[in-house]
């Protein structure tokens, strides 16, 4: 049964996921790691756990970048019916290994509902694991000023931003970023930890 206690996430019955940039876009590069490449994974293996936790979730194609994501998604689902969040890496220098491997982020939309999901999140991210230094934030604070991903999807929607192309790139530490997000992104839809 699903108790979230965010007010948009109560009626959505769906997660949708996208793995960030797309369409000859690889994101941020620290070679030979790609963000794109890396987002797909972790969007994938996201999915799985909170599939085999009793979650509907569907994956924008991977075929398509931001903006045919954006009108896969609202060919598909309107405001109410989904979650929809797109995942990303980070990138800066200057980070020590342990902040870039471990600090997540999330941008959240204009509303005060929407910044309740994000604070939510959050603290799940930190709670499971994250780093300290872990953020949530308006779009208006991103580099582009607003995010088209949270501005022209129709339904409810995030960004999430899950450690730095900086930090460890290993197969076993985008399985616990997946792991993490899983569990933030399973802890607001549902109102219940992941077992
Ligand atoms: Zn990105």
């Amino acid at each position: 049964m699903r108790t979230s206690s965010l007010n948009l996430l109560q009626n959505p019955t769906v997660v949708v996921l996208a793995a960030g940039h797309g369409d000859n876009d690889p994101g941020a590069v620290n070679l030979p790691h790609k963000e794109r490449d890396q987002a797909i994974i972790i969007t994938d293996r996201v999915a799985e756990i909170l599939k085999r936790n009793g979650v509907e979730v569907e994956i924008v194609p991977h075929e398509y970048g931001l903006s045919g994501s954006i009108s896969w998604i609202n060919g598909r689902f309107v405001f109410g019916d989904a979650w929809v969040l797109e995942l990303h890496r980070d990138s800066a220098n200057g980070l020590t290994l342990d902040d870039a491997s471990r600090r997540c982020g999330i941008y959240y939309g204009t509303s005060d509902k929407s910044k309740d999901i994000g604070k939510f999140v959050r603290r799940s991210l930190i709670s499971n694991g994250a780093h300290a230094n872990s953020w949530a934030r308006p779009d208006t604070n991103s580099h582009h000023g607003r995010l088209a991903w949270i501005r022209q999807t129709r339904p409810v929607a995030h960004l999430l931003e899950l450690g730095f192309m900086q930090g460890k790139n290993d197969d076993a530490h985008l399985n616990w970023l997946a792991k993490i997000a899983a569990s933030a992104i399973f802890e607001a839809f549902t109102g219940r930890s992941l077992p």
